[in-house]
């Protein structure tokens, strides 16, 4: 399973070609969606050699078995055998999709990353967690599997919504917070209109990747990428289902962030200077609007559906510091409660 190939490229048609100068695929898939193939596909597509296009709906919704089985009924049509590729041009409904449906068809193609979202970048393309939602659990059905190579290139960012790009900025934020101090002093630096990515994303992926290596089925150090996602999950989960105030996962984090920070201040030694030093950015950045109180026990609630519970108890990763982070760390409904209160004090 172990591979974790991803190359961050200024000339991402370059690298395709790259990539498949030395192979031999009896067919190529690529899969995209009608967001995907308008912006990312032109860039990409002198590099193509011929190949199916795969065309889904763009968004969460999608990331279903329905669309799974579109898409392998697709590939079946076309004639591929085992030596054929997948090519997943897109975010993370098309990483994690494309990746599963990929692996899974006639018990496993390879498959090519391509991500065009700074999540999927930074998040998404390390690790091998590929899934889809059902029956409304998130990633609920899935396994771990790697692609061939990740070709990453920030050049997709220029069409990317300014909300989705802000939105995967959580997961460059949280990086910084839970495993390099120094990362931290320069993300808070950054202006969202006006900064260098391939820097911010080379050193993401690179943190990502240490602690995926360190710890690749998630047994220990990699719950420290759970810090801020155990409530901000919940967060996310409970708005999922509500139109306009839906938020995107990066939002929610943000959320979960701000929440979580406030435990660590409590258990686990987060200094108050450091505290109202990571709200404060937050904030400024994401905007965020109080949650009513009256939701907050079926945010609790939603809690006890992570994947990474054991059992009853529910088990957070807090900050010792900025850099450094504890797991395993229980917190009682209770506690939960009073950090959402903490969060909309803060908000209102
Ligand atoms: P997404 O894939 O839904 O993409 C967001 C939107 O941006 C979509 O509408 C898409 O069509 C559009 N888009 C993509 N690239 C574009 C571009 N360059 N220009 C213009 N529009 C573009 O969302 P996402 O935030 O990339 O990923 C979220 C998904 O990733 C979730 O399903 C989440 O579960 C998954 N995820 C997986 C992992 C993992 O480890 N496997 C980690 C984090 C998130």
């Amino acid at each position: 399973m172990e591979n974790h190939r991803t190359e961050i490229t200024n000339n991402i048609t370059q690298s395709i070609r790259n990539f498949l100068s030395d192979k031999k695929y009896s067919k190529i898939a690529v899969i995209c969606d009608e967001n995907t193939e308008e912006h990312c596909l032109p860039i990409v597509l002198d590099a193509l050699p011929e190949h199916y296009l795969l065309r889904i709906i763009s968004g969460e919704e999608n990331k279903h078995l329905g669309t799974c089985e579109q898409l392998w009924m697709a590939l079946t049509e076309a004639g591929f055998d085992r030596k054929g590729l997948v090519i997943n041009l897109g975010g993370g409904v098309i990483g994690d999709m494309g990746g599963f449906v990929a692996s899974t068809y006639k018990r496993g193609l390879h498959f090519l990353n391509i991500p065009t979202t700074l999540l999927s970048q930074v998040d998404a393309s390390v690790g091998g967690k590929l899934g889809i939602d059902f029956n409304g659990f998130k990633n609920h059905i899935g396994l771990f599997a790697e692609p061939q190579n990740v070709l990453i290139d920030t050049c997709f960012y220029a069409t990317l919504p300014k909300k989705e790009l802000r939105s995967g900025f959580a997961e460059v934020i949280k990086h910084g917070l839970i495993y390099d101090q120094s990362y931290w002093e320069k993300i808070k630096t950054v202006e969202l209109e006006n900064v260098v990515w391939s820097e911010l994303v080379t050193r993401s992926i690179e943190i990502k990747k240490e602690v995926v290596i360190a710890d690749p089925f998630e047994s220990g150090l990699r719950k420290i990428l759970n810090f801020g996602h155990t409530i901000g999950h919940a967060v996310e989960s409970y708005f999922l289902d509500k139109g306009e105030q839906r938020l995107l996962h990066g939002e929610a984090i943000a959320v979960g962030m701000i929440c979580e920070a406030y435990l660590s201040q409590k258990y686990t030694g987060l200094k108050t200077e450091e505290l109202d030093d990571i709200v404060s950015f937050l904030i400024n950045v994401y905007e965020p609007v109080g949650i009513d109180k009256s939701l907050f026990d079926e945010i609790v609630g939603l809690t006890l559906q992570d994947k990474k519970n054991e059992g009853e108890a529910i088990q957070f990763s807090l900050l010792k510091g900025i850099g450094e982070c504890k797991v395993n760390i229980p917190i009682s409904a209770p506690d939960m409660l009073d950090s959402l209160f903490y969060f909309n004090k803060l908000v209102s």
